[in-house]
């Protein structure tokens, strides 16, 4: 048989990717049928720097790219393994890197597709398809023929003439094969790929309905005198929501997460909040058909299983195996370290808002009030208000900021692109280009909420580096979900906004600056979770330095740069509430250890996934005002996305991000080019090509100190309190 390479690099030609092969060689794979050659997914595109040409790909076409990519990269794993030579590094591992193109790219599409803008046919086909696609992977992984192959490379690997990224390479893929289960004995294997594709379809199913839950909900306020303490922008975009919704003479207030804040924070009537805060935190738990609780359980079942067949205790052992943490022990005992201080500073935290609400005749704060009171006490101590802030964070010039702050430290300019195609009509596309002018990549924004699109914020890809015979350069994307103005309005950032923008973007410029040869190890593909986020953290100190706001914090009406009483509140309010946002982030972390250091046995024994949570949250002594950042229902990160274990992960990549900030603080210049050069070097192109702490160490010079995040957090005094 003769193997189709893809090659999805092609720039020039508008010819389907397989024109070139012999027509007879076509009927070898199954895929000359007429369709094929009208079905955009499976041909090369001539347009811009390859970005999909999102109008063309309709709906029907993602099934049969699928079957062709699934067949494609069948006869592709085939031809390694039938390979009458050898096993070499060339014919086995690197092929093995470069296989499945056609597949991967679709997914890839859709995957991105169906968190930013989909509908019930992509919905319908993700539940299908999941599942297929884990089959896919095991099909590989647990070939026995092609593990022999990886098997004889890899024992061979010292006497092989490899560089340091073929040999990471060679030991990552022989890994993951022993990760996937290719040593697990024979009888147990169809169990394997049976827990593998029911977790690919619950995964997906808790996404989908927590999407629709958020969607469906609203809350619609009739009366003016309910919006009383709001401020006047979030007030017009629940007006704006309202008339989409058909309602008249009415304001509607969602579940999305900054309509959500801004309501608690701001919204007089205690009543109202209360309302919106329980929507909040019921979402996908209406024992409906859109319940979470009995498929996250099944969940934490089938994964403890699937962990004890691979060789380990519990899944959280599995997960860490392979992180910077290396074990769920030290990531709990790293959570409680800062737990503890948090619990001191956030119980300080209570005493402050204690006195504003006994004035409003509240004795016992409730979870509910905790926002509106910390906004309060906020403006008291810092006087300073959303209203008064948000005219300098329009999103255009924010933005330009965070261009500007990759500017300087890393030489990259971005050069808006008007003609190229874009999945929704407010995406923007931009050229990337490095201090010679090369190119280094496509940045794609979609900064605006929609109802087809996944809650929060994150950053994907279209396209991954590589350079094996030819370089190609990243499609980066960047997606937030802030409210859409008015026609003819600015869109105006919270100072959170703020942050979670340049966050998504420290995530985009390592996607985009990575230099790998291997796609394996490109950007922030194929990282430990606990490191990954580095990139990312790092680039919010930026975001409220001085010297950068001086920058980009222009008053949009006027263009009157941000005073510094402005600034110097923005850097005070910095530790403000922190014991707050600490607490509810670290029991979230919590909880995610609980629900995956289970045993079989443990887990079979769990049949209400809320009194295991109340039971968990209070035995590590949670205060009652306080709702962990996430319920388990609604605790995507974990159930629907790659977080499970690993939600911990922001907190511990932030002793490397607040560390490696210090070190440009303590050098006198944030934007000293000679630190920035090596975090560029060792951190931002490197991606995964080596181990996260060799690489921080190679930026560093030395290991990293938990002491600037708790500094920077405002937490250091409270360490000894217990
Ligand atoms: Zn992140």
């Amino acid at each position: 048989m003769k193997l189709l390479r893809l090659s999805l690099t092609l720039a020039a030609a508008a010819v389907p990717l397989f024109a070139s092969a012999q027509s007879d060689s076509l009927s070898d794979t199954n895929m000359n049928t007429a369709a094929d050659l009208s079905n955009p997914l499976i041909q090369e595109w001539d347009t811009l720097h390859g970005i999909p040409p999102f109008a063309l790909i309709k709906d029907d076409h993602f099934r049969e790219a699928m079957e062709a990519g699934f067949e494609l990269q069948r006869a592709e794993v085939k031809a390694i393994i039938e390979n009458p030579g050898d096993p070499t590094f060339s014919n086995t591992i690197e092929a093995l890197e470069l296989s499945g193109a056609l597949i991967e790219r679709t997914f890839r599409i859709f995957g991105n597709l169906t968190g930013t803008d989909t509908n019930s046919n992509l919905d319908a086909l993700e539940l299908e398809m999941s599942p297929r696609n884990s089959q896919r992977k095991d099909e590989i992984y647990l070939n026995e023929d092609l593990f022999q192959r990886v098997s004889a490379v890899y024992e061979a690997r010292d006497e092989l003439d490899l560089d340091q990224e073929q040999h990471r390479l060679l030991e990552l893929t022989y890994r993951d094969f022993v990760r996937a289960g290719a040593a697990v004995p024979v009888e147990s294997r169809a169990r394997l790929t049976e827990l593998n594709a029911q977790l690919a379809v619950l995964s997906a199913r808790f996404g989908q309905n927590l999407r629709e839950e958020t969607k469906v909900f609203e809350m619609v306020i009739v009366d003016g005198a309910d919006l009383s303490g709001l401020p006047s922008d979030v007030i017009a975009a629940a007006r704006e929501t309202a008339r989409k919704r058909g309602h008249n003479d009415a304001w509607v207030f969602g579940l999305d997460r900054s309509s959500f804040e801004a309501f608690m924070a701001h919204a007089e009537s205690r009543q109202l909040r209360r309302q919106l805060f329980d929507a909040y935190r019921s979402r996908a738990a209406h024992e409906n058909d859109t319940d979470n609780q009995k498929i996250l359980l099944e969940m934490a079942r089938l994964r403890a299983e699937r962990a004890r067949l691979l060789g380990f205790e519990t899944h959280a052992d599995y997960q860490l195996a392979t992180r910077m943490a290396k074990s769920p022990d030290s990531a709990e005992k790293f959570l409680l370290q800062v737990w503890k201080p948090g619990l001191a500073r956030a119980q300080e935290e209570l005493r402050d808002m204690r006195e504003l609400a006994v004035r409003d005749g509240i004795d016992e704060l409730s979870p509910w009030d905790w926002w509106y009171y910390a906004e309060r006490v906020r403006e008291q101590k810092f006087t300073l208000d959303t209203d008064q802030l948000k005219p300098f964070f329009e999103l255009s010039q924010v933005r330009d900021g965070a261009f500007y702050a990759a500017n300087r430290l890393f030489g990259v300019s971005f050069q808006r692109l008007e003609d190229v195609p874009v999945w929704n009509p407010d995406v923007q596309a931009f050229e990337v280009r490095g201090p010679e002018d090369e190119l280094i990549g496509i940045f794609m924004a979609d900064y605006y909420a929609r109802d087809s699109k996944s809650g929060g914020a994150w950053m994907n890809t279209y396209r991954n580096a590589s350079d094996v015979g030819r370089e190609i350069r990243p499609i980066v994307t960047n997606n937030l979900n802030l409210i859409k103005p008015p026609e003819g309005q600015p869109t105006l950032l919270s100072f959170d906004e703020v942050r979670t923008l340049f966050h998504e973007f420290g995530h985009g410029l390592q996607g985009l600056l990575t230099t790998v040869r291997y796609e394996r190890f490109s950007g922030t593909s194929g990282l430990p979770r606990d490191y990954v986020e580095l990139c990312s953290q790092v680039m919010e100190h930026w975001a409220q330095e001085p010297e950068m706001l001086q920058v980009y914090a222009r008053d949009y009406r006027s263009g009157e740069v941000i005073p510094d009483d402005l600034i110097a509140n923005i850097g005070a309010a910095a530790t403000f509430n922190q014991g707050f946002m600490t607490t509810e982030y670290v029991a979230a972390s919590l909880l995610d250890l609980a629900w995956h250091t289970m045993t079989v046995e443990e887990a079979e024994n769990v049949d209400d996934a809320r009194a295991f949570e109340v039971e968990v949250l209070n035995g590590y002594g949670l205060l009652p005002e306080i709702e962990p950042r996430y319920r388990s229902p609604y605790f995507s990160h974990i159930f629907a996305g790659g977080y499970s274990a690993g939600y911990y992960a922001y907190l511990w990549a932030e002793i490397l991000d607040a560390d490696a900030f210090t070190a440009f603080k303590d050098s006198g210049d944030i934007f000293n080019p000679e630190l920035a050069g090596r975090f560029k070097t060792y951190i931002m192109e490197a991606g995964g090509r080596e181990e996260p702490e060799i690489l921080y160490r190679k930026f560093r010079g030395k290991d990293p100190d938990i002491q600037p995040l708790l500094r920077i957090r405002g937490l250091a005094d409270k360490v000894d309190t217990g």
